[in-house]
């Protein structure tokens, strides 16, 4: 199976997809940072289904990275994701440097000098307030591929709940026109979220990472059995989580799915259980849905 076919510029990335909508294509964007798993395949997939001609992006963005945070050593193996990208019959990959998307020469990019999409309060709460300027450049950076790349429809997954609400908000009130869809978290057998930072973990970090998603599952399985208080729904994963001695929660929390806003009480509107902790030095994040009465 051949590499997916490289696209670097944003101008290049443009004209490709024009092309493909005046030949009648419905034009399908996946955006990723590369180091791609079955998590992001399944997304690929899905634009395949749906759409005539599916580009992928891979790019690990620095302004969504905090100073301290991984963006040095984040994993990157553009030759592995092509192949990948190959056997899943995308029809191209753009794989700009940061030079192409922030051009050359302003490297400082905290100077004050870009523009940027401000994420509004939905992008403070939760992981933008453990990640201070996290969602801006998450924003800003999707904000640029669409405009790159001007896709009918994007792919995003529910794994980066957060980050899901506020790129379809964006799209939304920013006027993008393009349909945002939203695609299951893919798992390993033993429930861990399958993600690119999964491989910084020690094997005894990764037995101990599952605790994530069996705090998830206490959550629902108590919901489930008619439970309504949101705070023994998140006393429950606190607690699978302290059992866990490598574990340390940064929050689990019962929030409103649209505003993600804390619940006291399930019921009437559908909410999601969400959860951020460190297992040993790699910091993980995970979600489920919460059934409602
Ligand atoms: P990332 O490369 O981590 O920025 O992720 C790129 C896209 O893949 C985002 O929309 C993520 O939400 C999505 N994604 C990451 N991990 C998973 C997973 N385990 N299941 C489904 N989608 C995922």
């Amino acid at each position: 199976m051949t590499p997916s076919p490289l696209v670097r510029g944003p101008r290049e990335l443009r004209e490709l997809s024009r092309r493909w909508r005046r030949e009648g294509a419905l034009v399908g964007l996946v955006p990723t940072m590369g180091a791609l798993h079955e998590g992001h395949l399944s997304l690929v997939r899905r634009a395949r289904e749906e759409c005539g001609r599916v580009v992928v992006s891979v790019f690990v963005n620095p302004t969504q990275f905090g100073e301290g945070e991984d963006f040095e050593r984040y994993p990157r193996d553009l030759g592995r994701d092509r192949r990948l990208l190959g056997e899943a019959g995308c029809d191209a990959v753009f794989a700009p440097a940061v030079e192409d998307m922030y051009g050359g020469g302003t490297t400082d990019l905290s100077s004050g000098e870009r523009v940027f999409v401000d994420a509004g309060r939905l992008g403070e709460v939760w992981e933008g307030r453990e990640r201070p300027g996290h969602f801006r450049g998450v924003a800003t950076v999707v904000a640029m591929l669409f405009n790159a790349a001007e896709p009918d429809r994007a792919y995003f997954g529910e794994k980066d709940y957060q980050q899901l609400k506020i790129i379809q908000k964006m799209a939304r009130e920013l006027l993008f026109g393009v349909e945002v869809v939203p695609c299951p978290t893919v798992r390993d057998p033993d429930g861990l979220a399958l993600s690119s930072r999964n491989a910084y973990l020690s094997a005894e970090e990764r037995r101990a990472a599952v605790a994530l998603w069996r705090a998830l599952r206490a959550a629902v399985d108590l919901a489930r059995g008619g439970e309504r208080d949101a705070r023994r729904l998140e006393r429950a994963m606190e607690e699978v989580c302290r059992a866990e001695p490598l574990v340390r929660p940064q929050y689990a929390a019962v929030v409103d799915a649209e505003t993600l806003e804390r619940l006291r009480e399930l019921g009437g509107r559908p909410a999601r259980a969400l959860i951020a902790a460190y297992v040993g030095e790699t910091r993980l994040i995970d979600n489920a849905a919460l059934p409602f009465p």
